[in-house]
């Protein structure tokens, strides 16, 4: 395994922290060059020293999805610290709760900025290197708040998830003539800094949902990208897979 993953150059989105830092550890233990990027510097430096303490070493470039300049900065950065980018895991992402009736202007363009701009911003920044690369891959970390399922106080963020989707639809056939395939991931209740900010019986109450009775672990989330990323997957683009330990499953509540 590790020599079909010994060339390949990773740029990881949000990875700092949460599902991204299990990605990070996923790919970096497979062998794989990985790039982990954040806003915040000295969170980097945190994970980057948490990852080389199990064996995973990686590169941290500090670049904000927001902001498009940034993205491109982020995109040449990653070029020359890996030589190149081959896989792009576009999984920055926030998940502020707002009630519909609180939804402010600037809380949508905060949560699309993020999510949406920022998830179209890194993409556009890779794209070039992507096609180079001649086996090019874009995973998404979508979720299952919209697409799939509803929670109140998230609407706009399932609408910036549903959104993401859409992309990757399109995304991904207008890149096939390159041989770059574009997958989304779509997770369920994962443990990670952010979820917890949404409070313990929230959280308490989520697990009580997942027939599987655990929630997911982030490097649950890496390995669904490793494989979006493997050469096994090279015929597969435009797809969702969703990773929830069957938390969308049961007709009703006995089931779960
Ligand atoms: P998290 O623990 O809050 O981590 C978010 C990561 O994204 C951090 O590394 C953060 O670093 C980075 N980030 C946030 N805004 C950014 C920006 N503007 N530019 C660059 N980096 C940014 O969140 P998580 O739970 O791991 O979620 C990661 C992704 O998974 C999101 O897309 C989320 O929607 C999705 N997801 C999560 C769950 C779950 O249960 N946890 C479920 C479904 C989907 P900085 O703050 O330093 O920038």
């Amino acid at each position: 395994m590790a020599e079909e993953w010994r060339s390949v150059r990773v740029l990881i989105t949000g990875g700092s922290q949460g599902i991204g830092l299990g990605i990070a550890e996923v790919f970096a233990r497979a062998g794989a060059r990985v790039a982990i990027t954040g806003r915040n510097t000295a969170r980097l430096a945190t994970a980057r020293a948490r990852l080389a303490a199990c064996g995973a070493e990686v590169a941290t470039i500090t670049a904000d999805v927001a902001d498009s300049r940034s993205c491109v900065r982020m995109a040449a950065e990653a070029e020359n610290l890996l030589g190149g980018i081959d896989v792009l895991c576009a999984n920055a992402g926030i998940y502020p709760e707002r009630a519909i009736a609180q939804i402010t202007p600037s809380d949508l363009d905060r949560v699309f900025g993020t999510n949406v701009h920022g998830m179209v911003f890194s993409v556009q920044a890779c794209v070039d290197a992507l096609r180079r690369s001649g086996r090019g891959r874009v995973v998404v970390t979508s979720s299952i708040t919209g697409p799939t399922t509803g929670f109140p106080g998230l609407s706009h963020y399932g609408a910036s998830k549903a959104a993401q989707l859409g992309f990757v639809r399109s995304a991904a056939v207008e890149l096939a003539p390159h041989n770059v395939t574009v997958n989304a991931v779509l997770p369920g209740s994962i443990r990670t800094e952010g979820l917890d900010g949404l409070g313990p019986e929230t959280v308490d109450r989520m697990q009580a949902c997942i027939p599987l009775n655990r929630l997911g672990e982030p490097t649950d989330i890496g390995h669904a990208a490793l494989f979006f990323a493997s050469e096994g997957a090279a015929f597969v683009t435009g797809q969702s897979l969703i990773v929830d330990g069957g938390q969308t499953l049961p007709e009703l509540p006995e089931m779960r």
